[in-house]
């Protein structure tokens, strides 16, 4: 759309002009397509549910990680184009032609202060960076973003040759500003606002599963009306004290009852940590459901569920909500070591009153071998395994949770068994 702005713009027919509207022309359109780009961004992260169920919570976060660094590189070209051609045409240099620039036209300052803001957002976003901050640091900061998007709005309005002289461009840029901060407001703030309202979610207890994990039992009001499913996930946030406001998202651990909800958790750092110690009356905030490890997506009636370590959470909710006949399930769950395996009760019984096979499957890992197997298998290929425990796994639906390596591990060794791609479902602990 913005390059067709640009080509009715006669964007085009400067290219071939002098080296000064060159650059120019090729500056306004790398500047348009980096602040659609922004906009886009905007949107992906706007937890917008039909787009959010499509794709996924993960996937969303790493097409919205691509599309902000093409942003962020194609404004940086916008920058330097645009500076470089209105120097060859005003006959001056670089460094006052900036200066000019920043001090006289309308919203550049703005501008300048946007950049940076954007700045701060990508650098802090490359991974090395993202690795030595704290989570809940590098959230605060990304939330810059916005004022990047907010400031180099004036900008574009007041000095944007396209915004200034076609109408149709005008259209289309307010009419993005406007969805994409409407969907920002509506789906990350009004929603969730009135959905913690609504419900009055509160802890009802905490229940220890292990050494390090422990489930949180809540209840509320009209939980039947929420619309979730079993495999989703909230953003939850525990009125508990001082550090409240950090949301971290849990799955539910237990299919959705009326009047209660259940999510498990591994003491993983401060937020996951102070879970132990909720009080029974703690209220509770909640941004969801989100997450489309759901039966929604199921193409037959079998399912083989492969969890690993707290990856087994939307696993057992799922085997306890989906519809599926005696013998049609089968769930494998992979855990460092015994102690380490959490609702062995609860699953033994779901396996005897619903049907289900169920493997332990516990032990270290194979050194030096990306593999989902344990250390007692080292001896088979990991589809082989695969393929035993489940004889008929290509005609099932594949659900898979737990850590990333290990889910890569696992679903490769799926598709290497002849799992068709579209009956493999996915959820990411990480974004
Ligand atoms: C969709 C989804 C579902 C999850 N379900 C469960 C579950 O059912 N049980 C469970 O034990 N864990 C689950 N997790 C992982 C859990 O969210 C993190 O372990 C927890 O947030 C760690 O926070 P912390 O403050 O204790 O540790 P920190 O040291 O602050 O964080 C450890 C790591 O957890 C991740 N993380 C922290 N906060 C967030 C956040 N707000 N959003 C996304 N990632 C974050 C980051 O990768 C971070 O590096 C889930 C994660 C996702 C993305």
């Amino acid at each position: 759309m913005v390059v067709a702005l640009w080509l009715s713009g006669r964007g085009l027919q400067s290219l071939a002009a002098t080296p000064a509207d060159l650059l120019m022309s090729l500056g306004r359109v790398t500047g348009l397509v980096a602040a659609d780009l922004l906009l886009i961004q905007v949107f992906l992260m706007a937890r917008v549910p039909w787009i959010e169920r499509s794709y996924g919570q993960d996937e969303l976060a790493r097409r919205h990680r691509l599309v902000g660094f093409w942003s962020f590189n194609l404004m940086l070209a916008h920058i330097v184009l645009i500076t470089l051609g209105y120097t060859l045409a005003d006959h001056s240099d670089v460094v006052h032609e900036t200066w000019k620039f920043v001090t006289s036209y309308g919203g550049m300052l703005l501008a300048v202060a946007g950049t940076a803001a954007l700045t701060v957002v990508t650098v802090t976003s490359v991974r090395a960076a993202r690795r030595v901050l704290r989570y809940e640091s590098w959230h605060l900061l990304h939330l810059y973003a916005y004022v990047g998007v907010g400031l180099s709005i004036p900008h574009e309005i007041w000095t944007g040759t396209d915004f200034i002289t076609s109408p149709l461009a005008r259209v289309y840029w307010w009419a993005s500003y406007l969805v994409a901060a409407g969907a920002a407001l509506v789906f990350r703030v009004g929603i969730p606002v009135w959905r913690t309202l609504r419900h009055g979610i509160t802890v009802t207890s905490v229940v220890r599963e292990s050494n390090d994990v422990v489930t949180v039992h809540m209840g509320g009001r009209g939980l039947h009306r929420l619309p979730v499913q079993a495999g989703q996930f909230f953003i939850w946030r525990f009125l508990d004290g001082p550090g409240w406001s950090r949301g971290n998202p849990y799955s539910l651990s237990g299919a959705p009852r009326p009047g209660r909800v259940q999510i498990t958790a591994k003491d993983l750092g401060d937020g996951s940590g102070r879970l132990a110690h909720l009080r029974p009356g703690t209220k509770v905030l909640i941004e969801g459901p989100y997450g489309r490890l759901t039966g929604e997506h199921r193409v037959g009636d079998k399912v083989a569920m492969l969890a690993c370590g707290i990856g087994i959470t939307p696993m057992r909710a799922l085997l306890e909500d989906l519809p599926y006949k005696r013998g049609d399930a089968t769930l494998i769950y992979r855990a460092r070591s015994e102690p380490d395996v959490i609702f062995r009760n609860e699953l033994d019984e779901l396996g005897r009153t619903r049907g289900i096979t169920v493997h332990y499957l516990t032990g270290p890992r194979i050194p030096g071998r990306g593999s989902w197997l344990p250390h007692s298998h080292a001896r088979w290929r990991d589809n082989d395994v695969l393929r035993r425990l489940v004889p008929d796994l290509t005609s099932r639906d594949v659900f898979v949770c737990g850590p990333d390596a290990w889910m890569e591990a696992v679903s490769k060794a799926a598709l290497d068994a002849g799992l068709p791609a579209g009956q493999l479902h996915q959820e990411r602990f990480t974004w």
